[in-house]
Formats: structure tokens, C-alpha cells, sequence
């Protein structure tokens, strides 16, 4: 509510109290990097947002889409390229679609925690512990993963969220929008936080080629899609930063799209001085390099 109690109650100083990004070389030969990572969440993006929607059939096959069709195609792709990503998996999508979720897990590459039910993480919400623990649990049980990585669903994030992740063992984040560059998270208590790899809002697939009866958006052609990706990369290789990718199978995993993906990482790959890596690769660079500078 906008009323000058609520606005009096704004605290006049950063969101984000993290020291600025520490400028580390790139591993060797390397000048920037891409942290190339998918999302997903399969019928849950939509049952996170209303939950009866799961009886809503239409709807749910948007999601339904990533297990018969999507994710198996985007395993193919990495596997033409010789690539290795970081898939952000809910624990919903996990016990709905186990054979999906260890397709990925075979195919060699890393699981992050995305959390449960997909629900938004947003300031006093009730649901974060269970939602973080029903996690970790299912990855822990169906895949015997313990995930040192986590992004946000729907991209939200709060204070109690930031401490509890440290507490039960996430290395690195992926969600804020505030950077080109990882840095390091510093908890309320002044206390080192989660390494963020912070994300490039560009590079979230949903907003450029998705639409819905429920998330309704224009889809964008191939051309403009490469040219806002090509320009955000080569941009960014010229700072020697990081992007990040946002990519989710019902998107990324349709036909159009995955031919404009595909297209888009044989351009990265052509790129010499751009690393392509996992998020658990990038955030151990980050740690050797500030443990050595300390
Ligand atoms: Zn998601």
C-alpha cells in the first residue's frame, strides 16, 4: 500500500549491502564466460502461480511439454555441442518425471535446487523452509544429489531465504539482476552469504518466446532474438564479464527455439576467449581467487 507509513518504513540505503564484484582473471585462456543453465519446471511453473491449475490440462501440458518432448531435445543439443549445463530442477518436477530428471543426471550435468513446489520465495511468505527442505530431500532420494546450487523460482528472493541457504550448505546463487560479474553475498548479521552468479535478464527465454492463456507475451522471431543475444554477449566479452543463461524446456525446448539455441551457442562456442561452464565451475573459480586474495 502506498501510504507514508509504508513509505517511511523504506530503509534509505542499498537492497543489496555485497561488496562490489572482485575482478578475478578468467581461467586461462579465457576473457569472459557464460554460466549456461536451464530451469526446470515442467508442470509446476504453472501450479506454483495457482495450484488449480493442475486441473487444468491445457495449461499443465505447457509444462508436460519438458519431459516428453523438451528436455529429451535440449540433452540431444548438448550432447551434438559437447556441453555441459547446469539444470535448476523443483523437486515437484523431480518426483513427477523421475525418468527425466535422471536422464539429465546421466547425460553428466550439474542439478541445482529449484525449490519444491516453484512457489515464489517473497519477503514473510510461509512456505520458504518447506519448500527449501522438500527440495533437497527429493534431490537427495531420487537422484543422490546434494545441490550446492540454487535459483529462485520466478526470480524472487528475501533476507530469510539469503541466511537459511547458507545454513544448509548452497555455495552459490543464481538470481539477482545486478551484476555482470560474480560476487559475494553478505547476510543481515554481517556474515559472508552464497557466491552469486548473478543473471542476465536478456537470457530468460520465457520472456522472449512463451505465451499462455496465463502468461500471455508476444514471441519474438528468430532474428530478434539473436540479435539481442549476440549484442548482450559480445558486449559483455568486450568487458570481460559473465552472462548467464535462464533457459527452460517448454520453451528452449520447442522446435523454433531450439533452432535459434542452437544457432546461439555455435556462435558462443566459435567465440575463443569465452568460457562456457557450469555454475559449480564458475563459483569454484570464484572461491580459489578470493581465498587467494585474502
Ligand atoms: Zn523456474
Amino acid at each position: 500500500m502506498l501510504d507514508s507509513k509504508s513509505l517511511a518504513g523504506i530503509p534509505l540505503r542499498p537492497a543489496n549491502a555485497a561488496a562490489a564484484a572482485p575482478i578475478f582473471p578468467w581461467p586461462n585462456p579465457y576473457g569472459s564466460a557464460m554460466f549456461l543453465s536451464f530451469d526446470v519446471d515442467a508442470e509446476s511453473a504453472w501450479t506454483g502461480k495457482d495450484p488449480s491449475h493442475a486441473e487444468r490440462l491445457v495449461t499443465m501440458s505447457f509444462g508436460g511439454f519438458e519431459a516428453r518432448v523438451g528436455t529429451p531435445k535440449l540433452l540431444e543439443l548438448m550432447d551434438q555441442l559437447g556441453l555441459r549445463a547446469t539444470f535448476f530442477i523443483t523437486g515437484w518436477s523431480v518426483e513427477a518425471h523421475p525418468a527425466m530428471a535422471e536422464s539429465i543426471m546421466r547425460a553428466g550435468h550439474e542439478i541445482g535446487h529449484h525449490g519444491f513446489h516453484h512457489l515464489t520465495p517473497d519477503p514473510h511468505d510461509p512456505f520458504i523452509q518447506e519448500e527449501l527442505e522438500r527440495g533437497f530431500e527429493v534431490l537427495k532420494r531420487r537422484l543422490g544429489v546434494a545441490p550446492k546450487g540454487y535459483r529462485a523460482p520466478s526470480g524472487e528472493f528475501c533476507e530469510e531465504l539469503r541466511s537459511s541457504l547458507v545454513r544448509l550448505g548452497i555455495t552459490y546463487t543464481s538470481s539477482f539482476r545486478d551484476d555482470v560479474r560474480p560476487y559475494r553475498h553478505v547476510l543481515a548479521n554481517g556474515a559472508p552469504g552464497t557466491i552469486e552468479l548473478p543473471v542476465t535478464a536478456s537470457y530468460d527465454d520465457w520472456l522472449l518466446g512463451l505465451t499462455n492463456r496465463f502468461s500471455p507475451r508476444p514471441i519474438f522471431p528468430r532474428e530478434h532474438v539473436l540479435s539481442i543475444w549476440k549484442d548482450e554477449l559480445d558486449e559483455t566479452r568486450d568487458w570481460g564479464a559473465m552472462v548467464t543463461t535462464v533457459l527452460h524446456p517448454q520453451c528452449s525446448g520447442r522446435p523454433m527455439r531450439l533452432r535459434l539455441l542452437r544457432e546461439f551457442l555455435q556462435y558462443a562456442q566459435s567465440c575463443p576467449d569465452l568460457w562456457i561452464a557450469t555454475g559449480e565451475e564458475i563459483a569454484g573459480h570464484f572461491a580459489k581467487h578470493e581465498a587467494a586474495a585474502a
